[in-house]
């Protein structure tokens, strides 16, 4: 019987089985097959003489004498009987409530019994009974819904096992010659059915290698693709550019030189770009931006740069605007609250070509804006959006070249399964003059030198954030807990003026406080985590995060982000009484290290890569058994792999390939018969 059948023309099976398993997205026998144990329980405890009390074990022997059955009131009873293990040992077992037993267990039977050892009285308290000899193996778990029992799947399993006679391979033969991989079917039983935890290893070894390189395929494939002669080259005037560039307000750092030239190569090619910018908070990564921009209005497109925040998008279009001034660039600013009138003035202004940059937020994606020979699209803080959204934007320029930005660096050991399919540009090197933070951890009982500090700061001539507790489940209570810092704030710095910025205020009001606090007009600015990216004020110099436990690693180094952007030498206090030790690792990681590579490793440490990404800006994706951080060399290796599968001949002809092929087909990836 074919795999690919339906999962009732397996004999067993019947309409209502087949029901539940569907609700479980198993309709072929092919699902049910590839429906692999999450976990395993291990009842492989040794024999008699080596098993220790309480171990559980699963052991097989013959009854030795007639089961007695024991009733109790309501029902209940217990079953006992005696069991002779290895020819030599006998054995009490017991089981309750399974007085229905009975007459099936008679002497010279041979039964397999799960349960607890007890060594003293030589007596397992079985929880499960079956007839026959059983591998004494690892137990499967699978992960089940619609009332399945464990028992019932595993039975379905074995049916299907017993009628396929045969499963395409996948992974080409040659390939699993070299690295000494199972077939398909051994592959599957031995994740299904292993004896040994040997057999498992080997098992899940040829699974792994093969969830990695259908994945990688997929990846190369789809990178190929991107690229494939269907983008434009621009032309660019390299004079006018150098001079761009020396007349910046500061020289360029040697890594931001670097990965200009990086992407000013990629604009002048007619593969399509698709970069990911990573670099530290502070590293400088907006000019390269701007230059790239630059280099784009110049050849004659259009440029858009996407921002998470209304805060951070007026940023930008101010401080390009300042640098284009002189140019003749125009910037556009578009984000929700620009409304009425003014919005359809800007839509035909975008439209028509007038302005050359637009900097926006999600509004430059949604509805109705149509650009005019749109060319380069920036996201940046790209982690703050959602793999939908970024494509949205690359989709509204039909030959775009795209940059990704982010500050959350992507620890190397993720880089290659989430972004494989991307060129990654690093700055690694902050501007020159930049004194490193200091990280302080305080207790909640000494916030009072905490102000001490902060007031030597303001003395000086400096600025401050103050940041109040992050509150996930309310946003009510975030801004109450800001407002009622901001009070206390006010009384306790009398001398100075003291902002208040959170998610509740409309634009405008939040525009006139960033703007007051960017122009020193307040000296303290009291906020939630709506000041967390980008938000550039270089004449801050102390940041305290209150209750800073609650916040994650990444977040907590972007807000200290918002501090030594200037010459001064900058503070960050966290202030915290962390009673978890993930808590209390965070704020001592903070304390021990500025960079964000390094903190991102911790953080994938502490969290583990399911949570690294947080879900909604995952694009990792998420593997059956493979796991992209303790498989990252089985990763590599397939990647490597994938490429040269996709550059052979002979992988677009030889029938091995075919599985592979139609993988591709199904996922749209193949342009034709194969990828250009
Ligand atoms: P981020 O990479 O976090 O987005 P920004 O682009 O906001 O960092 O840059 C942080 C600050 O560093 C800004 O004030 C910017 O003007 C300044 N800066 C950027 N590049 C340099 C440089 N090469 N030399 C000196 N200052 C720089
Ligand atoms: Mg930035």
């Amino acid at each position: 019987m074919p795999n690919n059948d339906a999962i009732t023309t397996l004999k067993g099976v019947g309409p209502e089985m087949a029901k539940k398993l569907e609700t479980m997205g198993l309709e072929r026998i092919e699902d049910v097959l590839e429906h692999v144990p999450f976990r395993y329980e291990n009842y492989n405890s040794g024999t008699v003489t080596t098993a220790v009390h309480g171990d559980l074990v699963k052991w097989s022997g013959t009854v030795q004498a007639e089961a007695l059955v024991r009733y109790y009131s309501k029902g209940k009873n217990r079953l006992q009987f005696r069991l002779l293990l290895e020819d030599r040992y006998a054995v009490q077992v017991t089981m309750f409530n399974r007085a229905f037993y009975k007459d099936k267990l008679t002497v010279g039977t041979t039964v397999t019994v799960k349960g607890k050892w007890d060594m003293n009285r030589m007596t397992i308290s079985a929880t499960d009974l079956e007839f026959g000899e059983q591998s004494n193996g690892l137990q499967p778990i699978y992960s089940l819904r619609a009332g399945l029992t464990q028992k019932n799947f595993s039975r379905i399993v074995k049916l299907a096992f017993d009628q396929v006679d045969a499963i395409p391979e996948r992974v080409p033969e040659p390939i699993r010659a070299r690295y000494r991989l199972e077939d398909r079917m051994s592959m599957l039983r031995g994740m299904h059915f292993p004896d040994t935890v040997a057999t498992y290893k080997q098992a899940r070894r040829s699974y792994v290698y093969e969830e990695c390189l259908l994945y990688q395929l997929k990846l190369q494939a789809f990178r190929k693709m991107e690229r494939s002669g269907n983008g434009r080259a621009l032309t660019l005037d390299k004079e006018r550019l150098n001079d761009f560039v020396r007349h910046l307000s500061f020289p360029l750092t040697g890594a931001q030189t670097r990965v200009v030239r990086e992407i000013v190569s990629d604009l002048e090619k007619t593969e399509r770009m698709n970069r990911l910018l990573q670099g530290d908070v502070g590293s400088g990564k907006t000019v390269v931006a701007a230059i790239a921009l630059y280099a784009t209005v110049m050849a004659g497109y259009q440029g858009a740069l996407m921002v998470p925040t209304e805060i951070l998008a007026e940023q930008h279009a101010s401080s390009l605007q300042e640098l284009f001034e002189p140019y003749g660039v125009t910037i556009a600013l578009l984000t929700s609250s620009v409304k009425g009138k003014a919005r359809t003035t800007l839509l035909s202004a975008i439209r028509s070509g007038e302005v050359d940059i637009i900097v926006g937020t999600h509004a430059l994606i949604q509805g109705p804006v149509e650009f005019h020979r749109l060319h380069l699209a920036i996201t940046d803080e790209q982690h703050r959006f959602g793999v939908e959204q970024r494509k949205m934007l690359r989709d509204k320029a039909e030959l775009a070249d795209v940059l990704y930005m982010t500050a959350t660096p992507i620890p190397r050991t993720l880089a290659i399964s989430a972004f494989g399919e991307m060129d990654v540009s690093t700055i690694d090197e902050m501007p020159k003059g930049r004194k490193p933070i200091e990280t302080y951890w305080a207790k909640n009982d000494q916030i009072d030198r905490v102000h001490a500090m902060v007031d030597r700061e303001l003395s000086l001539g400096r600025q401050a954030y103050v940041i109040a507790p992050l509150i996930e489940e309310s946003d009510t209570l975030e801004v109450e807990s800001a407002t009622a810092l901001y009070e206390l704030l006010k009384e306790r710095f009398p001398a100075y003026a003291v902002g208040l910025m959170h998610g509740k205020l409309s634009s405008a009001e939040k525009d006139e406080v960033m703007k007051s606090f960017a122009e020193n007009k307040t000296q303290i600015l009291v906020s939630t985590t709506v000041v967390e990216v980008g938000v550039n004020v270089p004449n801050a110099s102390a940041i305290i995060i209150h209750d800073a436990e609650r916040f994650g690693l990444a977040q907590l180094h972007q807000l200290r982000g918002r501090v030594g952007r200037g010459a001064h030498q900058s503070y960050c206090i966290l202030v915290g009484d962390p009673k978890s030790d993930v808590g209390k690792v965070r704020l001592k990681t903070m304390t021990e290290t500025n960079d964000g590579f390094v903190l991102a490793e911790k953080d994938l440490e502490l969290r583990g890569a399911g949570d690294f990404f947080g879900t909604a800006q995952s694009g990792l994706p998420s593997f059956r058994v493979a796991d992209p951080v303790l498989d990252l060399k089985v990763m590599e290796v397939a990647r490597q792999d994938a490429v040269k599968l996709l550059e052979s001949e002979t992988f677009w002809e030889d029938s091995i390939y075919q599985t592979l092929r139609t993988y591709l087909k199904r996922l749209d990836l193949l342009v034709g018969e194969r990828l250009e």
